[in-house]
């Protein structure tokens, strides 16, 4: 997959350098490019952003600098990402339905945001273009937004999890439920003992276990989900926890 990151501050995305997404990068599963906007700009100030038409505080990001950096960009059938405050939420299945294209474009605005005439010129050229928030609060800048959803979307790619098998019991996964709580070596720390089942071999009662522990955790912590679950996808055992 090949993801391009546009931004007034190419530095912030180093972190993608890092850790599993460094390595998806290093050995080819990811081709990310992360591009300076000022590189359009035409200016001796290089400037990017004007006043808003109609008055008001701050500042636009420029649709013609933008529009240049797009095209320079973008290939044909690229999918536009625009983070924003004001966009749909940034969930799980979206994060699964982007690591299914071929390219995507991260438009990270700064300011007040970026010109809304730039994503309905990619939009009318046949692009598609989704406007994505990741949570209901106000960053300065799309940088960060567009690393979580890089992250997201990267660790879904073939080969970037060593074990896939670790993707199944994930939280937000298929089932629909946060993931049960984990434990690891020494059985016994300070007082606490891990859960008992978990030492007895039974993988029966294990599996039962966590599929209770995971119920009860996403019941307590997240009842929308819960209200969201498919009921037909619940056993009966589900159905009493
Ligand atoms: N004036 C905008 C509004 O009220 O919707 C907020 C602009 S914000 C200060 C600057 C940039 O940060 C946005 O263009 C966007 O790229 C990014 N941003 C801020 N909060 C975000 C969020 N919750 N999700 C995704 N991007 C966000």
């Amino acid at each position: 997959m090949r993801i391009d990151v546009v931004t007034i501050f190419p530095d912030y995305l180093r972190a993608l350098d890092l850790s599993l997404v460094g390595k998806a990068r290093t050995s080819g599963l990811l081709d990310l490019r992360v591009h300076d906007l000022r590189d359009w700009t035409t200016d001796r100030h290089r400037t990017v952003d004007d006043s808003p038409l109609g008055g008001g505080a701050g500042m636009v990001m420029r649709p013609d600098v933008w529009g240049q950096a797009l095209d320079a960009c973008a290939q044909p059938g690229a999918h536009l990402v625009v983070p924003t405050p004001s966009g749909r939420t940034f969930t799980q299945r979206t994060a699964e339905a982007l690591s299914g294209e071929e390219q995507l474009v991260f438009a990270c605005g700064r300011y007040e945001g970026i010109d809304a005439r730039v994503a309905e010129r990619h939009r009318a050229a046949g692009g598609r273009v989704s406007e994505l928030s990741i949570g209901d609060y106000v960053l300065n800048g799309g940088e960060v937004a567009t690393m979580v959803m890089v992250e997201a979307v990267a660790r879904l790619l073939p080969g970037v999890i060593g074990n896939p098998e670790s993707l199944v019991e994930e939280s937000h996964g298929a089932a629909g439920l946060l993931e049960y709580p984990v434990y690891t070596r020494p059985p016994s720390w300070d007082g606490y003992d891990a859960p008992e089942v978990l030492l007895s071999g039974h993988h029966a009662r294990i599996a039962r276990w966590r599929r209770d522990e995971a119920l009860r955790r996403t019941a307590a912590r997240r009842p929308d989900m819960i209200k969201d679950l498919d009921a037909a996808a619940l056993d009966k055992h589900d159905r009493a926890v």
